[in-house]
């Protein structure tokens, strides 16, 4: 072995710290670390019989078995926007694994959410739609397609003071979807009176009053917008040439003078 050799092996084992050990069956001694498995798994060699063995799977992620740094890594290109075909590219991860692995989290998420988040007595809420699309976009939706294609909003409330988004919704922008929306929202509350602020979709006024039944002062803030509304709209920044607050004062008070932002 050259000395350069040794030193290689000398840095892994300091890098490794020695965490995995294992102890060859057939020979009763320590095995030596050997390469990794493809999957990112550490590989043992017995020195007498030379047999490799890799080291347990570690079922953190489900049924998963892949390594959890590169799970995370994963998770973190994703979160940054970058596409799953690049993250495919970049983790070695195939683009299955990768879609699997968001839907894990997305759970995992969720059931945080639902046992951090209650309870809470925010001042302002302020909620939005975001526009996106599943499959094709809607003048592309054809009969016969799945009914969740075509155009899809993600509703959200965000607590203007702390940024915290006690929910959110994915669906079509209907009545069923933003009811549904309020519901989440209010099991998120607790009874405290708070402003809920909307954009001027038209369901929120009946939902609001339907749901929060006078807890919440409801106003929306309806945006005048130059911008053509030719489906490419949430593209271009609108020229907002002016505002207005629809306050619902018969809802449970006058909104209060707090700043209603867009
Ligand atoms: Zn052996």
């Amino acid at each position: 072995m050259t000395s350069k050799r040794l030193l290689y092996y000398l840095l892994m084992i300091v890098n490794t710290k020695a965490v995995h050990t294992m102890t060859c069956g057939a020979c009763n001694v320590a095995c030596q670390r050997f390469r990794k498995h493809r999957n990112g798994l550490l590989r043992f060699r017995c020195p007498i019989c030379k047999k490799t063995y890799t080291e347990a799977h570690e079922r953190t992620l489900g049924a998963m078995y892949i390594p959890q740094d590169r799970a995370v890594l994963a998770l973190q290109l994703l979160l940054e926007g970058n596409s799953i075909r690049s993250t495919e590219r970049i983790t070695q991860l195939d683009r299955n694994t990768i879609m699997r692995l968001l839907i894990l989290a997305g759970e995992h998420c969720q059931t945080l959410m639902n046992s951090r988040i209650k309870n809470i007595q925010p001042r302002y809420i302020q909620a939005d739609e975001i526009w996106g699309f599943v499959g094709k976009k809607q003048k592309q939706v054809r009969v016969g397609d799945p009914s969740e294609f075509g155009d899809t909003w993600i509703f959200v409330a965000m607590d203007e003071e702390t940024k915290l988004i006690p929910c959110f919704e994915v669906g079509k922008r209907t009545r069923e979807t933003t009811y549904r929306f309020l519901s989440a929202l209010k099991n998120r509350l607790s009874d405290r009176r708070f402003q809920l602020t909307t954009d001027g979709f038209h369901f929120y006024e009946r939902g609001v009053e339907n749901i929060f039944a006078g807890q919440a002062d409801f106003a929306q803030l309806v945006a005048a917008e130059n911008a053509p509304n030719d489906g490419f709209w949430r593209f271009v920044a609108p020229l907002i040439c002016g505002s207005q607050i629809r306050g619902h004062g018969e809802m449970g008070g006058p909104p209060g003078n707090s700043p209603i932002a867009d």
